[in-house]
């Protein structure tokens, strides 16, 4: 995990809007070419010849998407970018540029910004985009963050969530149910610590659910290892809401229905063990948990061979022709039928 390391306080007050902005931005370093002017003037400047454009914003507020009494600043920066980054590959697309927009209040001191700039920065850095711009201003409460992303992608290239056919298979990147853990165990422990303050968190050995809850990695890999495998997707979203969720989006849009198979949804061995711990089905986490950032995609039954080669890719179900219903054979055979708002048919007593 990444430590919270600086306890200095600097008032953001005494550097003014346009220090602050040139605090942040100074070290920014180009590295695409499609970047023709980034920080510093009225607007940026991107050639994208060649290439679509494709745009993303999210919109983060303090209390309402994450809780600063358990993000790390520079967690909460990484995942703002890290998001964006996923929306991109959503489409099967490659993050180019970023802007960010913040809003502070007086709470927040320069190292408090500096924090999460690290993590936005580390984000860019390691998906190779270019933070191009932004906006600074002040808030009267709370931490606000928009993050807005520019990909490109060739025209031919492109996964829209209305492609399935009636037969393709669907098939998730990774594994599910593991950031929602992560939320679980996050959430247990502020209960402790809220009822005992001397309480120490219990979070060791921990690390794979809570890195994939507080600092999620987007699967802009994915795009690359279908690339190379000459297989294009027929449509394709990220896992940002929970599987049932964006399965059912990909069926609207599509105009198909789905079935999955509860024996075929892929969990690490860490996330079998937490669901045990909280007395908890794993599907449940994977349907409903939402955050896991991997990628669910369709791809013709043609492409088979193709899928079943790739490594870290499991096929969990088919498209059907009963328009926008979902349902899951559950392992004792019983069919569920899926819905957005929330699955408990099978919550252990
Ligand atoms: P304007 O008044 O024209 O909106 P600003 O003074 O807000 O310009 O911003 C000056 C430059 O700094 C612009 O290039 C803008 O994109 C960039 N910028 C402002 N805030 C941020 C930020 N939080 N992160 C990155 N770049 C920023
Ligand atoms: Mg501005």
């Amino acid at each position: 995990m990444i430590e919270d390391t600086n306890t200095d306080r600097t008032e953001i007050s005494g550097l003014g809007e346009f220090g602050l902005i040139d605090h942040l931005t100074k070290e920014i370093k180009i590295v695409n070419s499609s970047t023709v002017k980034g920080v510093g003037d009225d607007a940026a400047v991107i050639d994208n010849t060649g290439f679509q454009t494709l745009v993303s914003v999210d919109l983060l507020v303090e209390g309402v998407h994450f809780d600063l009494s358990y993000t790390p600043l520079r967690h909460l920066g990484y995942k703002a970018a890290a998001v964006n980054i996923s929306d991109i590959a959503a489409m099967n697309g490659t993050a180019r540029q970023m802007v960010v927009g913040i809003a502070l209040s007086n709470r927040f001191s320069l190292e408090a910004v500096e924090e999460i700039y690290e993590g936005i920065r580390m984000a860019c850095a390691r998906y190779k985009v270019d933070l191009v711009g932004g906006d600074t201003t002040s808030s009267k409460s709370g931490l606000f963050l928009s993050v807005t992303v520019i990909g490109q992608a060739k025209t031919e290239d492109i996964c829209y969530r209305s492609g399935a056919n009636t037969g393709d298979l669907l098939c998730v990147s990774g594994d599910l149910g593991s950031a929602y853990m992560g939320l679980l165990l996050l959430e247990r422990e502020k209960a402790v610590f809220k009822a005992n303050p001397q309480a120490q968190p219990d979070l060791e050995g921990h690390d794979y659910v809570l890195e994939r809850q507080l600092k999620p990695e987007p699967r802009a890999d994915m795009v690359q290892i279908l690339r190379d495998a000459n297989l294009k997707p027929t449509s394709m979203i990220d896992i940002s809401d929970g599987l049932a969720s964006e399965i059912l989006h990909l069926c609207k849009a599509s105009e198909t229905g789905c079935q999955i198979y509860e024996d075929k949804l892929p969990f690490d061995p860490t996330t079998l063990n937490l669901a045990e711990e909280f007395n908890m089905i794993p599907a449940i986490a994977a349907l409903n948990g939402g955050e896991d950032y991997e990628l669910l995609f369709t791809v013709s039954q043609s492409d088979f061979e193709k899928v079943r080669k790739i490594d870290g890719i499991s096929i969990i179900g088919h498209m059907t022709a009963n328009i926008g219903q979902a349902h899951m054979v559950t392992n004792d055979g019983q069919v569920i039928e899926l819905t957005a708002q929330g699955w408990d048919a099978l919550k252990k007593n």
